[in-house]
């Protein structure tokens, strides 16, 4: 056989789509062509795949071979295309004799490979093998995928699918020629995570627990206006503890996220938390780069996005921000490809209510010039402010409520908020928060006297669709928390308290 073909990934935001590694031994002077839209990284595979099957004691065939990766639209990046290549060219030079008998597609049909080579013929980690594990397990089920050991360990977490783990190219050509098996990785065990902390932390502060304890139950956005020190930080550190753990897939998924981004991909069952500087670039914020990383919106995925001090990111940051909150995934577009990645955050939002923070404040003076705190407050566009359901006040931190005695504890809460969130799902197979158009008119029956009362609430404030339909979203929240099916006169009115100033 002078043709040998294996599949592998490539990696596009955080699908690892299927690629076919062609390999092609052929008459004529000895030459070594990659074709396929290879980057530079892929291209050096050359150097290390002739180095690495010399130094396994392998033959590097003459003559003119050509290795296509396919399909040729997509960009391949990163040396993981080493290992099907090198592998391939030993099946197409006959150097792997029993899978040479077999002609034609590829020999192993539910096989995929990846492993960058070192000159050794050792096999080297490769980046992300939650995504690439998860891309395999998606569309190839049952399928066997081999991988570097140190990253075969991490795929292993993926459920449906084998995982081998190889340390050089001999063992992996030695059990492909069936003469001595490679060992099934053995996955982790997850590690703990972080201890989340806990709501009884927080002193006083009731109105802002229980419209904590709404966002949460609700998958509602927050945001907490107030000034500093009133403790919005901490408020908002305790929402992970508060929301319902994430399912396997859940957290495999936002691991696989994390390592895209190079960071650590443990998989952990708290929903993530993650809190970006205002200094945080729009890029920084939803990703970006010549090679598309994920941004902090994407380590939230599944989890909560805090933004302190809104006013302060730049126009352009939070205005990408609006899609992504809506799609619950962000497209980054560049000349030769999309990619793709999920953002199903949790937004929650805090800010002074003016640039020196006292506005309102009983025994501090404020500064600043109505003007000042107008401007302040408008450089958070009306748009984005639309997608956030609950707006609450936090009054300054009332120094008696420091003594009071520890409120609930996370666990408590989230007891409810899991029970909440086991009906909405139910009912509507979404979180409240996701509750639009007629699904949200169908799910939110309101009793006569609430009807009333939230045309009149409406009415007098002058509020928009949008602003009746955040009040709906949330009264259903609250309805939900106490398992009442029909929207009542009282869920209303505690609704329209979170109204957006100015709605
Ligand atoms: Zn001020």
């Amino acid at each position: 056989m002078t043709l040998a073909v294996l599949a592998s990934r490539a990696l596009c935001g955080l699908n690892a789509l299927a690629v076919r590694v062609e390999t092609h031994l052929g008459p004529g002077l000895p030459s070594f062509n990659i074709v396929g839209l290879a980057d530079t990284e892929v291209r050096e595979s050359r150097e290390r795949v002739r180095a690495a099957l010399i130094n396994s004691g392998f033959e590097f065939p003459p003559g003119r071979i050509t290795v296509n990766l396919s399909p040729a639209d997509l960009p391949k990046e990163s040396g993981r295309f080493d290992l099907p290549m090198a592998v391939g060219l030993l099946l197409a030079s006959g150097q792997l004799a029993e899978a040479a008998a077999s002609d034609g597609p590829a020999p192993w049909a539910d096989l995929v490979l990846a492993g960058e080579l070192s000159l050794t013929g050792a096999l080297v980690p490769v980046a992300a093998p939650l995504a690439i594990a998860l891309g395999v397990a998606g569309d190839l089920p049952g399928g066997t995928l081999i991988l570097p050991a140190g990253s075969a360990e991490h795929a292993a977490w993926v459920p449906g699918l084998r995982v081998l783990s190889a340390r050089t190219l001999a063992d992996v050509a030695a059990h492909l020629a069936g003469a001595r098996g490679l060992p099934d990785a053995v996955p982790r065990p997850w590690p703990a995570g972080e201890p989340v902390p806990c709501l009884s932390d927080v002193r006083g502060q009731p109105a802002a627990r229980r419209a904590l304890e709404i966002a949460a139950a609700g998958a509602h956005s927050l945001l907490m206006v107030g000034p500093p020190g009133a403790g919005k930080s901490m408020l908002a550190q305790r929402l992970p503890g508060l929301l319902p753990p994430l399912s396997r897939m859940q957290a495999l998924e936002t691991a696989a996220v994390a390592g895209l981004a190079g960071l650590a991909d443990a998989p952990a069952a708290a929903p993530p938390f993650r809190a970006p500087h205002h200094c945080a670039s729009a890029a920084a914020l939803v990703g970006g780069g010549s090679r598309p990383r994920p941004g902090e919106i994407s380590l939230a995925h599944n989890g909560v996005l805090f933004l302190d001090e809104l006013p302060e990111f730049s126009r352009a940051s939070l205005e990408a921000l609006r899609e992504p909150l809506e799609a619950g995934r962000v497209v980054i577009s560049r000349s030769l490809a999309r990619a793709v990645f999920p953002a199903r955050f949790q937004l929650v939002a805090a800010m002074n209510p003016c640039p020196c923070g006292w506005r309102g404040h009983p025994a501090r003076s404020c500064a600043c010039t109505p003007d000042q705190a107008a401007r302040y407050a408008s450089r958070v566009s009306g748009p984005l402010l639309d997608r956030i359901d609950l707006h609450i006040a936090l009054p300054p931190t009332d120094l008696a409520a420091l003594d009071a005695a520890p409120g609930e504890t996370s666990d408590a809460v989230r007891a409810r908020v899991a029970a909440c969130r086991l009906r909405q799902m139910a009912r509507q197979g979404v979180p409240n928060a996701r509750l639009e158009g007629p699904a949200l008119e169908r799910h939110c029956p309101l009793e006569g006297a609430a009807r009333d009362l939230l045309l009149q609430a409406m009415r007098r404030l002058g509020g928009s669709a949008r602003a009746m339909h955040r009040a709906l979203r949330v009264a259903r929240t609250i309805a939900d928390l106490e398992e009442a099916e029909r929207l009542s006169a009282r869920h209303v009115a505690q609704a329209v308290q979170y109204r957006r100033p100015g709605d």
